[in-house]
């Protein structure tokens, strides 16, 4: 299973958290919210191979941490994934959208700079907004919409300029899931869980809603478990093997072997209450 956004470091116990990641098999990334907590966060991956973590500055706290994006800068160069980032429009953040487009656009440009990298972005209220700034710096990376809920035509520019998706419980269920999933391809979702933010109850890492995500899906897609289980491993080995091709550190499921290296492909979420660091 993958969970391609979740908070590993603001679980109460990130490291019982990152041991029940792996006893189940999960390829996880663990997502930050400031460039401070990137290297305390980048040790609960340590020895875990299933496990990577993404350097972040998260909008919702860009106009208390707009002075780390030179940390951001300097530490880009230690990981191939960057999140959470992007742009929050909601009640108490909307006025603060002049630092977070600002903080944005600075990472784009050094996402850009370093060669593109594959990022986990919040478009929260703000997706068309999201989606201009990376119409802006198209050299950025991979895009990857974490918890989409804007309107159906954003999520059709956003297939359209190549994002990709990663959708979890409460966006599924909700009332417009079977509109929006309709309109993303399949061969560019994952799944995610969010936690500790979502699908968390008692502090324990979710793995059930990863597995209750993927069976949601395999409904709205009309599609058996199963078949829809493949086709999300598929699009994580198709993901890493484009991230191969720009040159930046993978997961390894390759058994150890070096992966392939090819040619090609250029070379609504809550708030966030707690940041470690
Ligand atoms: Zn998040």
């Amino acid at each position: 299973m993958i969970d391609f956004h979740c908070h590993l470091d603001l679980f109460p116990s990130p490291s019982a958290a990152a041991d029940e990641v792996e006893r189940s098999g999960i390829y996880a990334l663990s997502v930050t919210t400031t460039p401070k907590a990137f290297p305390k966060t980048t040790m609960i991956a340590k020895g875990r191979k299933r496990i990577r973590t993404a350097l972040g500055l998260h909008p919702q706290l860009a106009h208390e941490r707009h002075g780390e994006v030179g940390l951001f800068v300097r530490l880009l160069g230690e990981t191939g994934y960057v999140g959470e980032v992007g742009l929050d429009g909601g009640d108490g953040f909307a006025e603060h959208m002049g630092v977070q487009k600002d903080v944005f656009d600075r990472i784009l440009r050094a996402c850009s700079d370093a060669g593109g990298k594959v990022m986990s972005i919040h478009s929260r209220h703000a997706s068309a907004e999201v989606l201009d700034a990376l119409a802006r710096q198209p050299g950025a990376g991979l895009p990857i919409l974490h918890w989409f809920s804007g309107p159906t035509a954003h999520a059709r520019r956003a297939a359209e300029m190549g994002a990709w998706f990663s959708v979890g419980l409460p966006m599924l269920r909700s009332r417009r899931a079977a509109a929006l999933v309709a309109l993303l391809p399949r061969d560019r979702v994952l799944t995610e869980t969010d936690a500790p933010f979502a699908s968390t109850t008692g502090g324990q890492y979710p793995s059930s809603a990863l597995s209750d995500a993927v069976v949601c899906l395999a409904r709205l897609w009309d599609a058996d478990v199963e078949a829809t289980r493949r086709q999300l491993n598929g699009n994580l080995r198709t993901l890493t093997e484009t991230t191969v091709a720009i040159r930046r550190p993978t997961f390894d499921l390759h058994g150890g072997r070096p992966p392939l290296v090819r040619l090609g492909r250029a070379a609504s979420p809550g708030r966030v209450d707690a940041s470690n660091g």
